[in-house]
């Protein structure tokens, strides 16, 4: 069985063009692997990526629509909508008609219209339907005929066999051609040595290639937002290191199983996931001890950043990602994420800033990480905070009372505490 996946060409023209190209094939064959399906080969051909399925189980082939192809395609797409920068996919038969290159046209084009219409007829005749169209795209331009040549040929043809086919006295089963609103779509690809022929198309996550932007630190807690976030910019193209921030007292370890299962749903979109799990317990108990109770909340914010931002050069990342969202709670308005992320030097990225709480939950709930997400966990950042946090927090005033932490000694020991896994 073959399957196409194609991607957006735009973002894809130019020198990094294979670069792209390479890093989806890449993808796609870590995908199947960890949806245990087998394939034969995963390779680019112009402006596509094809997958060859082993479909042979102990030698015999499976049969189309036999329990076992069903489940092999649903294992397949299960596979694929996970990887970005596929748009959309489908399940192909392939015939091999030869071009009209160095062949007189008038022959070749018989016979390549010919081995195209017998296929599309046995794909046809399985269909229920009473109206169709023919789309075809003529991505190898030596074929002898144009896209507007192959749609009228095939559409007569298939007017023709499955008209007289069914029961053609009955004029409910007669087959008509609709291009506005047809029942079924036969879409022929032709390309190099093939030509492709489904009625399918399966959408995937869209988005870049996963690692075509390199890394970035994404600052994980056990809530809804920052695996959206990650998500997102996974979408991008941008391959995740997580850390997540605890307190190192009673019940932490239950929090840390829930974060490793937020992890686990991603890991389907990311195939390696690596976690620093960082203590924060001699930090906050520091500022709680040293500092006015206004700016904690900034205070503790700032020694996640910072100490986000370490993690992030021995990675060699070039950002932080974060599932903030504009005015969602007292340190996420504009001026305590000017405090915050005056501590760093690497851009933070919040793809989360414009959406509202419900938008968020919405995509949670599709990748899949909502339902863990609203399970009760410690939350090392409301421990010790007052109840009425600075909205409004003055970076000069912040950083003095920062001052008064013995920071970088700080920092060096939660990151000597620190707990590394690969999920
Ligand atoms: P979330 O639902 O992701 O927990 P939130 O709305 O609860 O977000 P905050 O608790 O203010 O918001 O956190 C804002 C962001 O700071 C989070 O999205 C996450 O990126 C980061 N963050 C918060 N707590 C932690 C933590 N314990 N460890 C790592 N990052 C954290
Ligand atoms: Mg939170």
């Amino acid at each position: 069985m073959l399957v196409i996946c194609h991607y957006g060409e735009i973002a894809l023209k130019g020198d990094n063009r294979k670069f792209f190209e390479e890093k989806l094939v890449e993808n796609i064959k870590k995908s199947l692997q960890q949806n245990r399906v087998l394939f034969n080969y995963v390779k680019r051909i112009s402006g596509r990526i094809l997958v060859e399925l082993k479909q042979e189980e102990e030698g015999e082939k499976l049969l189309p629509q036999s329990k076992e192809f069903n489940s092999l395609q649903e294992k397949v797409k299960n596979a694929l909508q996970k990887v970005f920068g596929i748009t959309y996919f489908v399940f192909a038969q392939e015939v091999y008609p030869s071009t009209s290159s160095g062949q007189d046209p008038s022959t070749s084009s018989g016979q390549d219209i010919e081995c195209l219409k017998d296929k599309a007829i046995e794909i046809l005749k399985k269909e229920t339907f009473s109206s169709f169209k023919v789309e075809t795209k003529r991505g190898n331009k030596n074929f002898a005929l144009t896209s507007q040549q192959i749609n009228e040929q095939l559409g007569e043809e298939i007017l023709n066999k499955i008209s007289s086919m069914r029961n053609s006295a009955d004029r409910l089963n007669c087959v008509k051609v609709d291009l506005h609103n047809p029942d079924i779509i036969l879409y022929i690809e032709i390309a190099e040595k093939y030509a492709f022929l489904y009625t399918k198309k399966f959408a995937g996550p869209g988005g870049l290639p996963l690692g075509v932007s390199g890394k970035a630190v994404s600052l994980i807690s056990g809530g809804i937002d920052s695996p959206v976030a990650s998500y997102l910019m996974m979408k991008r193209g941008v391959e995740n290191i997580f850390v997540h921030f605890y307190s190192n007292q009673q019940g932490y370890e239950q929090s840390l199983e829930k974060v490793r299962d937020i992890l686990r749903v991603l890991k389907k979109y990311q195939e390696k996931i690596k976690v620093y799990f960082v203590p924060l317990l001699d930090i906050q108990k520091e500022i709680v001890l040293k500092t006015k109770a206004d700016f904690r909340v900034v205070l503790y914010r700032r020694v996640m950043f910072l100490i986000a931002n370490e993690i992030a050069e021995q990675e060699k990342a070039k950002a932080l990602i974060t599932g903030e969202s504009v005015g969602q709670v007292a340190s996420q308005t504009l001026d305590n994420m000017l405090a915050i992320e005056d501590a760093v030097s690497l851009p933070v990225l919040r793809p989360l800033s414009g959406w509202d709480k419900q938008e968020i939950m919405d995509l949670a709930k599709k990748i899949g990480t909502y339902e863990i997400s609203i399970l009760p966990h410690l939350d090392c950042c409301s421990m010790f905070v007052p109840e009425h946090p600075a909205t409004k927090a003055n970076l000069k005033d912040v950083k003095k009372e920062e001052k008064k932490l013995k920071l970088k000694k700080l920092i060096k020991n939660a990151l000597k505490q620190s707990k590394i896994e690969i999920i």
